[in-house]
């Protein structure tokens, strides 16, 4: 039974955790799948947002030399040609510097026609200048912008771009014939190209380019940390958990379950076991001497006159004896044999691994026992007794009936008797009387 009672603990633990893990499995699945693409978006919005503060940091660059260094710087030199003054070249030198501090930060201003060779653009950039014009071309007066996702592994990066279009005549003045074109410009470049340019016509554009590998990096981080101090919860609350279903489910619950136990099996008046469990202790121990092929006796007795007794001295009187009798029976009792209450003032003894011989000593003992020491107030009691030993053929039954009938054959035969069943077959009862 306690095997019986270790192993639903065991199975409530088992299917408890199995839910525990089962639901965290699932929970832990979903936030991590909702948290990584969370933390990718914040990623890609950090990055979004640097790209913007790169674009428009290009661009008051170029609003500051249109409106603060050319003015002063062309009359000054009116003959000779400063790339300085042109806004574009000083966007893309001073954001170069600044690439050299944040690599990966990048901005160009690209043609697809350049006067400045290293502007002329890529097979990459010029596709994608094209777009921009016809973009452009479609709806002249929106702010157009491209971005979008540049290379693979540590080189990913956002780009941002926006198309230049000519909408200043002061950009002709440079890019429009190379006869109007400065001369020293002319020198510094070549005529080669960069000429040509329409007011309204998208030449080229503004890309800025920003790393995406710190952000993406920091939000892997920053996953990994909180996946693990969701597994760390996760531990702390299955073993919390555990212990409190150790403590407040399947302890109390054991503690329960042997009290019922013990309730349904225990005779109250007596502590022996009662009827039911005596059949189950039987049906158990004929199931191994079967097996094992060992003898096994059972020892019926009844207390004689007992209704007497009550009538005499009082239902209490009559229950002291009944427990004094258990206590005696267990004084002689080996701690592998079971006694029991059978019924109101009959009890059963089941002896394991004995021969009719040795369960006929044993009944003379209690029978001895009971007769020959005078119970508190109510004096002498005896008791008549029935054995049978068990024949490996006849069911729980079938024995105790044999054990019955030798029981009866004692108290016909004059009380305070030992009996002997003998085999059904034989139906031969032997008498042993245990007073003489
Ligand atoms: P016999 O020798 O033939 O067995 O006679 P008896 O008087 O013992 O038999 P009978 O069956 O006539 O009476 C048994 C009595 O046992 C009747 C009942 O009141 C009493 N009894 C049964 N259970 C209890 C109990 O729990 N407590 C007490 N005090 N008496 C009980
Ligand atoms: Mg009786
Ligand atoms: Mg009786």
């Amino acid at each position: 039974m306690s095997f019986l009672r270790s192993s639903s603990g065991l199975a409530l633990r088992l299917k408890f955790n199995l839910v525990l893990v089962v639901t965290f499995l699932i929970s832990i699945l979903g936030a991590g799948v909702y948290y990584y693409n969370f933390l990718e978006q914040v990623a890609f919005s950090d990055v979004r947002h640097d790209s913007d503060v790169l674009m428009e940091t290009a661009l008051a660059i170029r609003s500051y030399t249109t409106d603060q260094i050319k003015p002063h710087l062309d009359p000054l030199n009116a003959d000779q040609f400063l790339p300085q003054t042109v806004p574009a070249f000083a966007a893309v030198e001073t954001l170069r510097r600044l690439s050299s501090r944040y690599p990966g930060y990048e901005y160009r201003e690209t043609t697809l026609d350049s006067t400045n060779p290293r502007n002329m653009a890529n097979p990459w950039e010029s596709k994608l200048i094209d777009e921009l014009a016809a973009a452009q071309a479609k709806a002249p007066q929106d702010e157009i912008e491209r971005s979008g996702i540049y290379g693979t592994g540590v080189k990913r990066a956002l780009y941002v771009a926006r198309p230049i279009t000519i909408t200043q005549a002061s950009c002709l003045s440079c890019h429009g014939t190379p006869e109007v074109a400065p001369t020293s410009m002319i020198k510094l470049y070549g005529s080669g190209g960069g000429y040509g340019w329409q007011m309204g016509q998208t030449v080229g554009m503004q890309i800025v380019k920003v790393p995406m590998l710190y952000p993406l990096e920091k939000a892997r981080t920053t996953f990994n940390s909180f996946m693990l101090s969701l597994l760390a919860i996760f531990g702390l609350m299955f073993v919390g958990l555990n212990l409190a279903l150790s403590s407040v489910v399947i302890e109390p619950m054991a503690r329960l379950n042997r009290r019922l136990e013990a309730l349904a099996t225990t005779d109250f008046l007596t502590d022996l076991v009662n009827r039911r469990r005596f059949f189950e202790r039987l049906e158990s121990e004929m199931s191994e001497a079967r097996v094992r092929g060992t003898s096994l006796s059972v020892v019926m007795f009844d207390l004689d006159f007992f209704k007497r007794i009550n009538d005499t001295f009082g239902h209490d009187s009559g229950d002291m004896v009944l427990k004094r009798t258990a206590v005696r029976v267990r004084e002689l009792l080996r701690s592998s044999d079971c006694a029991a209450r059978f019924g109101g003032e009959e009890f059963m003894i089941l002896l394991r691994e004995t021969p009719i011989e040795a369960a006929m000593v044993m009944a003379e003992a209690v029978r001895a026992k009971i007769a020959n020491v005078p119970f508190d107030v109510v004096g002498t009691v005896s008791a008549s007794f029935g054995v049978a030993q068990w024949n490996h053929e006849e069911d729980a039954h079938a024995l105790i009936n044999r054990a019955d009938r030798a029981l009866y054959q004692a108290k016909e035969s004059g009380r305070n008797k030992v009996v002997r069943a003998a085999n059904d077959a034989v139906r031969r009862v032997l008498v042993s009387d245990g007073a003489s």
